[in-house]
């Protein structure tokens, strides 16, 4: 694995392209967004018809074919505009797509993977429930034999994506007794099959433009197409859309450190206190060079898990146990590093425009709010901190 890489010319101009449909077509609606706390339908569409929407897909399943790193790019540039934006395509890329990329049959991926990634319909991926959360082994949804399929019964909560998906990676207990180890198993769920609802879509601090909402299964019937992976085997697939999904959340976090910085550095060489402007304060400038700092740490490592999961490929059957260990700890450290610094570097952003920074609709003040449930979702970072600590009791630092 390189240290060092460079972006591809074709790489650079997809930047391009996404910085100027983003400024264009996203940066003037999400203040509004926020504020109505209404999901973005228009510009989520129009990021579809871009294919924004299966970026890491290969060309042959309708995506982009510009891999995790085309895809941190995306979710850089979107991450400096809006974190609902970018939860909206994580939840869908990187949780939704993952495992029907990795996992699927060929039909399956003709039949979900495809229209997903060119943008006709839209994922969600749940596995949380009101007992199972970090402890995600837990869960008690349960797939029953059914026919020469399954029924499914019970419900999820806080998934991203849930009122609007079309098809949801559904996570549930097909032998509860044997939990992560065999009894979990992974289902696309269309969303309109009878007996599948949406229930209660929680009030959030943040995120104002996504969902987080409850899914009811009652007595869902599934066909045997429907399973992911091996039935007993889900624990793992969710596992891995989720080592996607830190490691894109690590982008968006970059996104949102770099343009929270950036204002702050502005701001900072036109506000005039006691007769110049406070960057020429070393309080001032401490605060800057920390922000710089953590975002040039926090590229190197964002690019480098990126471009590791690209040399990985997507078959999960060709991994070696070093090198899936190696994914895991890499995407763990992205993510409790990029969540904490973004908080860290976003929080200072907003005290340097002292008071003009809490007032309500402002991007850093938006920023602030958005950036918190990164510590949280996708595995607080306590649970990252395990995965690392698991990994480094077994094959050292
Ligand atoms: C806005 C939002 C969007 C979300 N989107 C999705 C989604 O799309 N799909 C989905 O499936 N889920 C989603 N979630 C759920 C999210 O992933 C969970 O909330 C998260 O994993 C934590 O679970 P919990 O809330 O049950 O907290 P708990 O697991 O109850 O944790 C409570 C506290 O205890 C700590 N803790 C727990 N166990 C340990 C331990 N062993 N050691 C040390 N500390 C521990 C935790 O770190 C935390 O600080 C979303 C949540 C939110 C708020």
């Amino acid at each position: 694995m390189p240290i060092e890489f460079t972006f591809t010319p074709e790489q650079e101009a997809f930047r391009q392209a996404v910085r100027g449909f983003l400024d264009k077509e996203v940066a003037p609606i999400v203040a509004a967004m926020d504020e109505r706390e209404e999901f973005p339908q228009a510009t989520v569409r129009r990021m579809q018809e871009e294919g924004y929407f299966g970026v890491p897909i290969p060309e042959a399943y309708g995506g982009l074919g510009l891999g995790k790193v085309g895809y941190a790019i995306l979710l850089e540039e979107v991450g400096k505009v809006d974190a609902s934006h970018g939860t909206i395509l994580g939840a869908h890329t990187s949780l939704g797509t993952t495992p029907l990329l990795y996992y699927g049959t060929e039909e399956q991926k003709r039949r979900w993977l495809a229209p997903a990634a060119r943008g006709e319909q839209l994922l969600a991926f749940s596995l949380t429930e009101a007992g199972s959360g970090s402890d995600s082994g837990a869960v008690r949804t349960k797939a029953e034999p059914h026919g020469d399929g399954w029924k499914v019964t019970g419900s999820k909560l806080y998934v991203s994506n849930g009122k609007e998906a079309d098809a949801v990676i559904l996570i549930a207990a097909t032998d509860p007794a044997r939990g992560p180890e065999g009894g979990i198993t992974a289902f696309v769920v269309d969303t309109d099959l009878p007996g599948f609802s949406v229930g209660r879509c929680e009030k959030k601090m943040g995120l104002h433009g996504t969902s987080t909402a409850e899914l009811v299964l009652d007595g869902v019937e599934l066909g045997p197409d429907r399973v992911l992976g091996e039935v007993g085997h889900g624990f793992r697939v969710a596992m891995t859309a989720l080592d996607v999904g830190r490691v894109s959340l690590g982008a968006a976090s970059l996104g949102g450190m770099e343009a929270a910085a950036s204002a702050a550095l502005a701001f900072a060489q036109q506000r005039m206190q006691f007769g110049r402007p406070i960057a020429e304060y070393e309080a001032i400038q401490f605060k800057l060079a920390d922000m710089a700092m953590r975002i040039q740490a926090l590229r190197y490592l964002v690019y480098h898990a990126a471009a590791r999961q690209d040399d990985m490929g997507t078959d999960p059957a060709q991994w070696g146990r070093l090198a899936r260990q190696e994914k895991t700890r890499e995407a763990a450290t992205v993510k409790c590093l990029a969540s904490e610094w973004a908080s860290e570097v976003i929080d200072e952003a907003l005290q340097i425009h002292g008071g003009l920074g809490y007032l309500r609709g402002t991007p850093i003040e938006r920023a602030y709010r958005d950036a918190r449930i990164s510590e949280i979702f996708e595995g607080t970072n306590e649970i990252q901190r395990l995965v690392v600590a698991r990994d480094l009791l077994l094959r050292g630092i």
